[in-house]
């Protein structure tokens, strides 16, 4: 189980404000798509999810628990960025494995892990590769198994397509909703691609200035956007 609560979250950085009291609720099992503008706050309140940032005010819990001074690697998430840097000295398998080795899990375990994953995202034959004999979407997918072996309740990924192109992303949305699926998961995506949050979400979280505009199914906001701009970026006719 794993439902995610933010009340009244806000970012200031100096005298910036960047996120300007933000309420949310994600349930358990839910996949979530923020979208926005370049600049609105999505990349930082994910990384304040995550705990990669501090809260400037609000509270950020975790099925009720308050979580902001829970350190980002017990928080039981896990973090797939547009930028999967892979270790090029490392194969695939100790790439995937490389956090639970830093978690002292036993090479034994560790193993097991990687497998599982590897096997949910088709990258059993590859596990002795370098991250240099590997497609974009190959690489991709290693960041994500990265993110599958630590077991999260709660997968974030911050834009983990832009990189690909169309084709691969179109072949990546769907086994991302497969993953969903397998894995049971809550999972909070944030993209700035209409298809992929018409597609993928649950739930549309459209942000604009740190503030929420609206919050709804696809099909709520496709018909009853709240305002022209919610219209435009969901690319509804009204
Ligand atoms: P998005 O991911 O929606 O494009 P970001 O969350 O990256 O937006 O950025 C939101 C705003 O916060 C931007 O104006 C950005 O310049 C600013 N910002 C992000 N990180 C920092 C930082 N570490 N220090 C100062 N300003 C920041
Ligand atoms: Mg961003």
């Amino acid at each position: 189980m794993a439902t995610l609560q933010l009340d009244n979250i806000v970012k200031d950085f100096g005298d910036t404000q960047v996120i300007k009291g933000i309420d949310l609720e994600v349930k358990d099992r839910e996949f979530v798509v923020f979208v926005g503008p370049s600049g609105c706050g999505k990349s930082t309140l994910m990384r304040m999810i995550a705990g990669l940032e501090s809260t400037t005010r609000g509270d950020i819990s975790i099925d009720g628990v308050r979580i902001n001074d829970v350190g980002p690697a017990d928080r039981g998430l896990a973090m797939v960025f547009q930028s999967y840097a892979l270790y090029p000295h490392m194969s695939v398998e100790d790439n995937m494995g490389f956090s639970l080795r830093l978690a002292k899990v036993k090479k034994a375990e560790r193993r097991e892990k990687v497998l599982a994953a590897a096997r949910i995202l088709q990258l059993e034959n590859l596990l002795d590769r370098k991250p240099r004999a590997l497609s974009g979407g190959q690489r991709q997918r290693v960041a994500i198994g990265r993110a599958i072996v630590r077991n999260p309740s709660i997968f974030l990924f911050d834009e983990p397509l832009s990189n690909l192109d169309a084709a691969l992303r179109v072949q990546m949305r769907i086994e991302l909703a497969r993953l969903h699926d397998e894995l049971d998961a809550t999972m909070i995506y944030v993209t700035h691609d209409q298809i992929e949050a018409m597609t993928m979400a649950d739930k549309i979280v459209v942000l604009q200035g740190g503030v929420v505009e609206q919050i709804g199914s696809p099909m709520e906001l496709y018909h009853h956007p709240r305002n022209r701009f919610v219209a435009g970026f969901i690319g509804s006719p009204k």
